[in-house]
């Protein structure tokens, strides 16, 4: 639907970034884009505040990408960011925006990596250079005059950068590049020292700030669990087996995701369909219709192709992906809870979006409780619940009707009664697992959720010289302590064997034992804080596959 587009369009980017913007699924600015785009394709030197996750990248790269000059093969833009990781999420973003500008060159600059590499790449006409404080300063020192060229400035996430201790090195920065370029800063907040680098390197900046204004949500019943990125799908495949809803809403950013999701939704045999800005009018009626009278449960929209949807039957609201801002969190739970009911909305976030889920407890006033995802145990009895309740209907009158033929079947076969019913139901089930291991089996995450403990943004904090690989855990629950064992996958233990050893020596109840991530070399296991220590010595020689557990308490740093 052009309509969609237009949000972009009407910003005056380049026609072949806007493109790009298009082809990438984005169907409408965020906040921040729609106030920011503007007033960097202006020229202006401006102060961006707004949360993680509101589409920062977007708001600066695109006018920036629009502005730039790809005949000039010199440095045109410089981005910096805090980490090496945010650094190569933002060149990548770049990278995507400027597909169809040919010429367009972005190089990423970072610790950890060789200098060679980075300093060719930016000699042979980089127009534009990502790159984290602490190395770019390594370059100036070879060459002092890599940023002579540069016409625009961003400091991204910049209370981080100073949070990390780069404000040294952003002071050589700024004084290597000419006077006249254009500076713009990002940042979530703005305390005094972010304000005074503004006074001192930003010319009449203009402020864009994207409040957070203070919405209520009734009726709802809101929870979250930490996954992620690329867990989503598995998680939301297993929460519909155990939440009971009637029709259901997912919210994802993207077009692709709308198309993505809704596939490995009907390909597991729900009725989903997607709904998302490139499709026609008409064709999105009749999705929401067919939501409305049940021929489908579950609709994947984007926030734009989902508004003003208003079906009572929607009892959940699942945000697959983040909303950018609390407001339109407050949107979207809204297309439940309908004229009085209580509707349930659970937010998926992953581990880079925690800050986010903060800003909208604080906006809402409430909190979003954590759950956990379902274990195959909840699976198993979700299942078999479904089960008894789609035969109990049944029952009473199939014995009229088919009662002679099970008689005739079972002589026929030579079979007992139960074992002809067992077969009938392995049919009608259609392989479904339906016995605990058999669900164990199946189930892609390991038990309680634990998200695979991968950092999105490792190597945080280790610019400097050391780039340890650092992978930050999941943040615990309150009460909790993390434990390790040099116990892992390759020693043939999975998570069930150290939660039935935990269970059986340690003598816990299942619900005090939180996630546990078995990993190649070892494992972790959160266990309660209170009484750790007798726990620890209780367990003190516990085997499992037939090795020391030796578990003890794990501190991150
Ligand atoms: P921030 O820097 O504010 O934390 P990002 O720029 O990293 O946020 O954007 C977060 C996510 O949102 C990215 O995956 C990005 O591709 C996506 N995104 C950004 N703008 C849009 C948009 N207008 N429509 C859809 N998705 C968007
Ligand atoms: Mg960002």
């Amino acid at each position: 639907m052009t309509q969609l587009s237009g949000g972009f369009a009407a910003l005056g980017l380049h026609p072949n970034i806007l493109a790009a913007v298009i082809a990438t699924g984005y169907e409408e600015p965020s906040a921040i884009q729609l106030q920011s785009i503007p007033v960097i394709l202006d020229g202006h030197d401006m102060i961006g505040q707004a949360q993680t996750g509101t589409g920062k990248t977007a708001a600066f790269a695109l006018p920036i990408l629009s502005r730039i000059d790809p005949a000039k093969r010199e440095p045109q833009a410089l981005i910096l960011a805090p980490t090496r990781e945010l650094a190569l999420q933002v060149a990548t973003a770049f990278e995507t925006y400027a597909k169809q500008m040919p010429g367009v060159n972005v190089v990423a600059v970072y610790g950890g990596a060789p200098m060679g590499p980075q300093l060719k790449a930016i000699r042979n006409g980089a127009q534009i250079v990502v790159a984290t404080p602490g190395r770019l300063v390594d370059h100036l020192r070879r060459d002092e005059k890599v940023l002579s060229t540069v016409q625009h400035l961003v400091l991204d996430e910049a209370d981080e950068m100073l949070k990390l201790g780069f404000m040294d090195d952003l002071e050589v920065i700024f004084k290597a590049m000419p006077e006249t370029r254009q500076s713009v800063l990002f940042s979530a907040t703005l305390p005094h020292s972010i304000r005074a680098i503004a006074e001192k390197h930003l010319r009449n900046p203009k402020h864009v700030k994207i409040e957070t204004k203070t919405q209520t949500v009734t009726a709802i019943e809101q929870a979250h669990l930490l996954v992620h990125a690329d867990q989503k799908h598995s998680a939301v495949l297993r929460l519909l087996e155990v939440e009971e809803f009637d029709a259901l809403i997912a919210f994802v950013r993207t077009k692709q995701a709308t198309l993505d999701l809704a596939a490995a939704l009907e390909a597991k045999g729900y009725k989903a369909a997607a709904l998302n800005g490139d499709i026609a009018q008409n064709q999105r009626e009749r999705v929401i219709d067919s939501l409305k009278d049940g021929r489908l449960d579950i609709v994947v929209a984007t926030d734009v192709a989902a508004r003003g949807l208003d079906v009572p039957r929607i009892t959940h609201v699942m945000n697959v992906d983040m909303p950018y801002d609390p407001e339109s969190y407050v949107h979207r739970i809204g297309r439940t809870g309908r004229a009085g009911r209580t509707g349930r909305a659970l937010l998926l976030v992953t581990p880079r979006e925690r800050r986010m889920l903060q800003v909208i407890e604080r906006v809402t006033g409430q909190k979003v409780a954590e759950v956990r995802l379902p274990d195959a145990a909840a699976v198993l009895t979700a299942r078999i619940k479904k089960l008894t309740s789609s035969l109990a209907p049944l029952v009473a009158d199939a014995e009229a009707t088919h009662g002679d033929l099970l008689d005739r079947l079972t002589a026929d076969i030579g079979c007992s009664p139960r074992a002809l019913a067992a077969a009938l139901l392995r049919k009608a089930t259609n392989g479904q697992a339906l016995t605990l291991a058999e669900v164990e089996r199946e189930q892609p995450l390991v038990p309680n959720s634990a998200p695979r403990e991968r950092s999105e943004r490792s190597g945080e904090r280790s610019e400097r010289g050391d780039v340890r690989e650092r992978r930050a855990p999941m943040p615990l629950a309150d009460g909790r302590a993390r434990c390790r064992t040099a116990l892992g996958a390759r020693d043939g233990i999975a998570a069930k064997n150290l939660l039935g050893a935990i269970l059986n020596e340690g003598g816990l109840a299942r619900e005090a034992i939180g996630r546990i991530q078995v990993r190649d070399s070892f494992s972790l296991v959160e266990l309660p804080e209170d009484g750790l220590e007798r726990l620890l010595t209780k367990l003190k020689d516990t085997r499992v596959a037939g090795k020391q557990l030796k578990l003890r308490r794990y501190r991150e740093d």
